[in-house]
């Protein structure tokens, strides 16, 4: 469906289509947070889509956030249960597949980029600080879904940081600086506010009460309304979960986070949707994140 926001824009309900000018503002501005990467001497890695369900487990993501994850399912493979299915083989009104038995489900659609980094480097020693860059299709269920704002899938680009705490919250107040100099030569402005994840039973999840006595996490607010980024410092939880060591110790880690399409809206709120009238991506991020 045509959205009124963009004519490169299309809405599925709950996923965006881009083409032309906006998939063109979608691919600069990921190239500029690689930038930022660079900046940071992070080398660039792709990951899978799909992640193991026993590595989310290790992070407690099925009891802290159950209502948002995306599940990867396959038919049990026996002839009778696939015959079944196959005779069947309809949608009903809603558009909901008539399911028969499932394989066992192990793994999940990826709900955050950078949790792939710390699976990546389970086991490993670093010797000094370290930083990766990567951009993955994220897949969160919402309890409302708005083109550009809140979507099923969206792309988020992540630039990480792991090793000693002061290294890596040196990585996130150079990235803050960073990003508010990409932020000023784009004529874009948001405010830094601290913020907690959303978590399921958030009262009586000893982790939400924890961020909520030492903010951990702090996003970058689009006119007082829409999260297009986030500032991360995750203490030393995943070198714990997953045995990343730094000097003798857990590795603390922390991550600069972006909503790409959520970059997109704030672009269209401010210049408007005349490709001619944005700004220049390249030229704003080598302003920025160039050395
Ligand atoms: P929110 O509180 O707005 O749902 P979050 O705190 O869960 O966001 P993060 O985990 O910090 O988000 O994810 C990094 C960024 O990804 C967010 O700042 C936002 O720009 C983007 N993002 C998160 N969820 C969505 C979504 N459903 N659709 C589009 N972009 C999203
Ligand atoms: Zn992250």
């Amino acid at each position: 469906m045509r959205s009124e926001l963009h004519p490169d824009l299309r809405w599925r309900g709950n996923q965006a289509v881009l083409a032309g000018s906006l998939l063109s503002l979608y691919r600069r501005l990921d190239a500029a947070f690689a930038r930022l990467g660079t900046a940071e001497q992070a080398p660039e890695v792709m990951y899978p889509t799909l992640l193991g369900a026993a590595q989310l487990a290790k992070l407690d993501y099925f009891r802290s956030f159950p209502h948002m994850a995306t599940f990867a399912c396959n038919l049990e493979r026996d002839p009778d249960n696939l015959g079944t299915f196959a005779r069947a083989a309809g949608v009903d009104a809603q558009g909901a597949v008539a399911l028969t038995r499932l394989a066992p489900v192990t793994e999940v659609l990826t709900p955050a980029a950078c949790y792939h980094i710390y699976v990546d480097l389970a086991g490993q020693v670093l010797p000094a600080f370290r930083t990766v860059t990567t951009r993955a299709t994220c897949f969160r269920r919402e309890d409302h879904y708005k083109p550009l704002e809140r979507q099923w899938s969206f792309g988020m680009r992540e630039v990480v940081g792991l090793g000693s705490s002061e290294d890596v919250k040196a990585f996130l107040e150079r990235g803050r600086i960073r990003v508010d100099r990409f932020l000023e030569a784009l004529g874009l402005a948001v405010a830094w506010t601290p913020a907690t994840d959303p978590f399921f039973d958030a009262s009586r999840n000893p982790k939400f009460l924890a961020q909520k006595l030492s903010p951990v996490k702090t996003e970058m607010v689009h006119q007082d309304r829409l999260a297009i980024g986030s500032i991360n410092f995750h203490r030393n939880f995943f070198g714990e979960t997953f045995g990343i060591e730094h000097a003798g110790e857990p590795a603390f880690s922390g991550c600069i986070a972006f909503g790409l399409e959520r970059w997109i809206r704030a672009v269209l709120d401010v210049h408007g949707p005349d490709p001619a009238e944005w700004p220049d991506i390249a030229a704003a991020a080598q302003d920025a994140f160039g050395e």
